[in-house]
């Protein structure tokens, strides 16, 4: 079984695929036919969150072995829920939170995962170069990858996040991180820039040079599918805890509703649904960062536009490298087609593609945005209905769902993906409560705790009183030297 880059045909095994990251002619790695896989789904729904977690990655990765254990050493221990990924009715939907892990994050579902496989890629190929993780982050990612990975031997990670792009909490949690193997640096720019720098970081230091200093890059963004095959297995328990409920029959299609930046979680849910989970539609919410809604709707990807800031800001992004993946599927393969897309989206920053596969994702995808007004008053509204406390992104999602069901008058229990505490972004959901957000971000998170009566969560309570050991802060164009830098390289590549 080989995946496939998106832009070319060129190939790799599932280990391969999760030791490079990215393909080298810049592609995203993929089963080109998964739904040909003879995945038993039903057997899959029967399964906790271990165990739908070591059936999907056994299939999607079946040449790293002992997966059981590594699934286990994984998420043993580090999640605040016993079910990883709980699903708690909220009105007439269901809501998965996906926050309970070590920095409160959707993505530590995912990179609690990734440096067990890459571990086991590595030993398993008798590879002895270090594999150094270059991440760029919206503010989570860099987190999760940093616990994820500290302390890993073999490994070491890099991080670049936009100096005024992450919440206070966001940047107070990177940069207090510890470990002997850990990279954190701010950058002056935003998103886009730091995942331009690393990509280019990948272009511009050739595999073959790296492996005789030692070295191999990979990436902990969900460009590795070892990062985007973990999220897959929540779509699965979800459904099943929705048939536990007898909200569904087995075989009812059920709607998934999942607040997207880079494309990786709900992508994970297509994924799904080519494994035959009864996914119904998939409905993309943005904030005002609207190109996916925009290209969802009418086929044209234009990233030519102000990038703004909001509440919501891991989703505050214009490029969004997953959907390069959903492009490949849709055209049937067609990995010329999807090269050309890219060309041009990096040359002119644009693209177009045609009717045809328009309407392939459309029977899929819905599309929603919500600006930062409805995302405030959505955090209001849903805790006076419900009594229930959403952070921004999750906000963003309820009013897509709430959209959706007026632009389709669809029925039936749908899943909303919570990706975050509320406590991560207090300044926000303190508004949307309608009180004060007054002192420092560590004050705000305390005046929600007061307000609404629940606790701040374990990982986030500490850290006011931990010492700040990351400092830089460069300019984009300083990624690569950087990297060079870091990595001992500088004579070497
Ligand atoms: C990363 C992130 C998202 C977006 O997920 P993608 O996989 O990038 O689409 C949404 N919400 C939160 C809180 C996140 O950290």
């Amino acid at each position: 079984m080989e995946y496939q880059s998106t832009r070319s045909t060129q190939t790799a095994s599932p280990r391969e695929a999760v030791l490079r990251g990215i393909a080298p002619d810049g592609g995203l790695y993929l089963l080109p036919h998964m739904e040909a896989l003879s995945f038993d789904w039903q057997a899959c729904l029967k399964q906790n969150f271990l165990g739908a977690a070591n059936e999907i990655l056994s299939a999607l990765l079946p040449d790293i072995g002992g997966m059981e254990d590594l699934v286990r050493r994984a998420y043993t221990g580090r999640f605040e829920t016993p079910e990883i990924a709980p699903l708690v009715p909220v009105g007439e939907d269901y809501v998965l939170e996906l926050f309970h892990g070590p920095t409160a994050a959707f993505k530590d579902v995912a990179l609690s995962m990734l440096p067990q496989l890459l571990s086991a890629a590595r030993a398993q190929t008798g590879d002895s170069a270090e594999t150094a993780i270059l991440t760029a982050t919206s503010g989570d990612t860099g987190k999760a990858a940093l616990e994820g990975f500290r302390d890993i031997p073999g490994t070491q990670i890099l991080v670049f996040y936009p100096s005024e792009g992450v919440s206070p909490i966001q940047q107070a949690q990177m940069v207090t991180q510890e470990g002997r193997n850990v990279t954190v640096c701010a950058v002056r720019g935003n998103f886009d820039d730091c995942q331009r720098g690393v990509k280019e970081a990948f272009a511009a230091l050739p595999r073959e040079a790296l492996r005789r200093a030692g070295v191999e890059l990979s990436s902990a963004n969900s460009i590795n599918i070892g990062r985007l095959a973990p999220q897959i297995p929540y779509y699965f328990t979800a459904y099943r805890a929705l048939l536990d409920r007898g909200a569904v029959g087995l075989g009812d299609p059920v709607d998934f509703v999942v607040p997207t930046g880079n494309f990786g979680d709900i992508l994970a849910g297509y994924l799904a649904k080519a494994l035959g989970l009864p996914v119904g539609r998939l409905i993309c919410a943005s904030n005002s960062n609207r190109v996916l809604t925009d290209f969802l709707t009418t086929g044209r990807y234009d990233s030519r536009r102000p990038f703004l800031k909001t509440s919501s800001p891991s989703m505050d992004i214009l490029v969004s490298s997953n959907l390069e993946r959903l492009l490949f599927l849709a055209s049937g393969g067609d990995s010329a087609a999807v090269a050309g897309w890219m060309d041009r989206l990096g040359k002119q920053g644009a693209y177009e593609v045609p009717k045809g596969v328009l309407a392939r994702i459309q029977e899929d995808f819905s599309a929603y945005f919500c600006d930062e007004a409805q995302t405030t008053a959505t955090i209001g509204e849903v805790w006076r209905a419900h009594r229930y406390l959403i952070d921004p992104h999750t906000a963003v999602a309820f009013s897509a769902a709430r959209q959706d069901r007026q632009a389709r008058k669809s029925r039936g229990p749908r899943v909303i993906l919570s990706t975050a505490s509320a406590f991560k972004f207090p300044e926000p959901v303190l508004r949307g409560l309608g009180a004060e957000a007054e002192g420092d971000a560590f004050d705000q998170m305390d005046a929600l705790a007061s307000l609404t009566g629940q606790p701040v969560p374990g990982s986030l309570a500490g850290l006011r009183e931990k010492p700040r050991l990351h400092r830089d802060c460069i300019g984009r164009e300083e990624i690569v030297p950087y990297i060079r830098k870091r990595l001992g390289l500088e004579d070497a590549v």
